[in-house]
């Protein structure tokens, strides 16, 4: 039994995020064409793929290395009748199946960690169209000097993360021009991840109350929800919006 997912099944986002930042990021994405090619890399559950549908007039894929996230989505493609514009590929984002300058868009909430921000960019760089853009969500320090509980809590989990001003470095010296950025608000933490993630471990608390391995994920992920309540003044996930620009 793999206790992450188990304890990740069935909620409706596999990170922060939320339906309006989606837009909004969205939004700053202009001249593109009638029906744009977006690539949702580290789709999840898929609700950042199906807002954007909604909005977008395009069609999707949506890669992810976990095959029953993939399910969730098409079983939402059906329910939403998307089945037509949003298809998916069980592939991995270091390996991705596309030919090059393919996709007007290139989406990632929440997934670039799994390269790091920097690697990810000059990754995904290559299947966009010139003058396409790459929309990617990163968990980012947005005040100065973090208190050394959180510094070294994340130094552990995640030495990836950087400055909003490292990672804006990163945009440019791949080759992107920057088109905005902006800070999720804490409710996208809160309303489709955290809330439902502790929902379903107390749901699960009784059946798996002799399993060390689940008492242990459950008290990881409780462990980083505290950290986000106390040091939210120094962390936060950043939305980077950029255009690819070829000479
Ligand atoms: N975008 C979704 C999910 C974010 S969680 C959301 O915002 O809700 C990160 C996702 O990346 C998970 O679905 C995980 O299965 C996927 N993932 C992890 N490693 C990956 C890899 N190497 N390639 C593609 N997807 C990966």
């Amino acid at each position: 039994m793999d206790y992450f997912f188990e304890i990740h099944k069935g909620i409706p986002r596999e990170g922060p995020g939320d339906a309006h930042s989606t837009r909004k990021a969205w939004e700053m994405c202009t001249d593109l064409p009638e029906k744009p090619k977006i690539l949702d890399i580290g789709c999840g559950p898929g609700m950042q793929s199906f807002d954007l549908l909604s909005i977008s007039n395009g069609w999707i894929i949506g890669l992810d290395t976990h095959f029953p996230f993939l399910l969730d989505c098409r079983k939402k493609s059906i329910l939403n009748q998307k089945f037509n514009s949003f298809y998916s590929i069980n592939a991995s984002m270091h390996h991705m199946p596309f030919a090059e300058y393919g996709f007007d868009v290139i989406w990632c909430e929440g997934a670039i960690y799994n390269m790091g921000f920097q690697k990810g960019l000059y990754t995904f760089h290559p299947l966009l169209k010139t003058g396409g853009y790459m929309a990617v969500t990163e968990i980012s320090w947005i005040a100065d000097n973090p208190p050394s509980e959180i510094s070294n809590y994340w130094e552990k989990e995640y030495p990836g993360i950087n400055t909003v001003e490292d990672n804006l470095k990163s945009v440019t010296s791949a080759g992107f021009e920057l088109i905005g950025h902006f800070i999720l608000p804490e409710s996208s933490w809160f309303d489709n991840y955290y809330n439902p993630l502790f929902e379903r471990i107390i749901a699960l608390q009784n059946k798996y109350q002799d399993e060390p391995e689940f008492q242990s994920c459950a008290a990881e992920t409780i462990q980083e929800i505290e950290m986000f309540q106390k040091y939210s003044k120094w962390y936060g996930y950043v939305f980077y919006i950029m255009r690819l620009i070829r000479n």
